[in-house]
């Protein structure tokens, strides 16, 4: 784990412009030309590198930029899609086919969930959901036709942090491919290095860190990217989810400060969780050793970028959340907006809003309460400032009570 740092892998990767610039140039075309016939023949038949034929397939830019997402995650090679579900539904429909079975996490993206839960069943590919790191659980429920283990390195909005070495085993053990989405610690935690087989950003998020666009990737091996881009056979070329050259640009450029930001975000979201869990409030966060997979995620990290942005507050009700959300909002301490990675706070009631396609009595099971706040800590220069700000909207609302703080103080 050492030996291999992302952060380098990506700033050594030099890509110059048509004309010497210092950014790459955009190709603005959907088409290529050929200069004979017989080269777009063996384009078509896979059997010419380097050629570019139609952008649904490959362009310029896309290949950058994959190729920089690969360098992030270590593996042999990447492909971009125009957003993360659209990484998550080619890679699931690549690999499964009718009659197939998925493990999956309880614990996913509400979109993710609704895909596997409602989605997918009509084509006969059936999924599993369980406390992820069960493991005899986990093998209990493997199938003759179960294909695939899906989670989340950090999970949400809970939080919960996968056991991804435990899981490569059981996955080796049964011939099953490890899929990760790594959306939530880029940086911190390289799936791939702990076993897992595909690695998927939505690159919407902290990767891209602006939002202003959504995004997506897959990273694993040459083989299987090819596969899902094969002109006859390949879940990505033929749903056809495209990221646009213009869009692969600018979240190149971003990309290139991804280090900088993530180990911002920790520093404030760890300063707020140890402050705001010393008020007695109920925070997850697993920078924080009450967080049940605090020593996990530790011996899964690379520990210079933090536990990353991501906490949960409980306000207790969803009266007292949104209270509390819109007191924030007009105090200009962040956004009530769904999403993650912006350079300001934002915050969202997870129940009511991401996770809402996970019905009602599975969210009280999972520990999804009604009053769960979800907080992407933004880049915020003075933490303390904010963290004062934001202990006066508390108890405005009545979440933390004057006297208590006073006394804890
Ligand atoms: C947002 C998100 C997705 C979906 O990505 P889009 O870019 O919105 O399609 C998938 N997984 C996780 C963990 C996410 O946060």
């Amino acid at each position: 784990m050492k030996d291999f740092n992302a952060a380098n892998e990506i700033q050594d990767l030099q890509y110059f412009g048509e004309f010497g610039g210092v950014n790459p140039s955009i190709s603005d075309s959907s088409t290529y030309t050929f200069l004979s016939a017989k080269t777009m023949f063996d384009t078509f038949e896979g059997n010419a590198d380097g050629c570019y034929l139609y952008s649904r397939h490959s362009s310029p830019m896309n290949l950058y930029l994959s190729q920089a997402l690969a360098k992030l995650e270590n593996t042999e090679t990447a492909n971009v899609t125009a957003s993360g579900m659209g990484a998550i539904t080619s890679v699931l429909l690549q690999i499964c086919k009718s009659g197939d079975h998925i493990i999956s996490s309880r614990t996913i993206y509400g979109g993710t969930y609704a895909f596997l839960k409602n989605f997918l069943p009509p084509f006969q590919i059936e999924t599993t959901f369980l406390d992820i790191n069960d493991f005899e659980a986990v093998e209990a429920s493997i199938k003759p036709t179960t294909k695939v283990i899906y989670c989340e390195s950090v999970s949400n909005p809970l939080l919960e942090v996968a056991d991804l070495k435990k899981l490569s085993e059981i996955c080796k053990k049964h011939n099953l491919q490890l899929i990760v989405d790594n959306t939530f610690s880029p940086l911190s935690i390289s799936p791939k290095l702990l076993g897992a087989d595909i690695v998927i950003h939505s690159l919407t998020k902290f990767i891209n860190g602006s939002s202003d666009t959504v995004g997506g990737v897959y990273c694993g091996s040459q083989e299987f990217i090819n596969d899902t881009k094969n002109v006859n056979s390949g879940a990505c070329m033929l749903l056809g989810p495209t990221m646009d050259s213009f869009r692969s640009a600018s979240i190149l450029k971003n990309l290139r400060t991804l280090h900088i930001r993530i180990k911002q975000h920790s520093h404030n979201a760890m300063y707020l969780a140890e402050r705001f869990e010393k008020d007695g409030l109920r925070v997850v966060y697993p920078g924080l050793k009450s967080h049940k997979n605090h020593e996990l995620m530790k011996s899964m990290m690379h520990e210079e970028y933090g536990f990353g942005g991501l906490l949960t507050l409980d306000a207790g009700t969803t009266e007292k959340a949104n209270e509390l959300m819109e007191l924030m909002q007009q105090e200009n301490l962040g956004y009530l907006a769904v999403s993650l990675g912006f350079y300001k706070t934002l915050f969202s009631c997870s129940g009511s809003s991401t996770s809402s396609e996970i019905p009602e009595e599975e969210r009280a099971e999972m520990g999804i309460t009604d009053g769960l706040i979800r907080f992407s800590i933004g880049l915020d220069h003075d933490i303390q400032r904010t963290y004062e700000k934001m202990k006066e909207c508390m108890q405005t609302v009545g979440i933390l009570n004057h006297e208590t703080i006073s006394i804890l103080n």
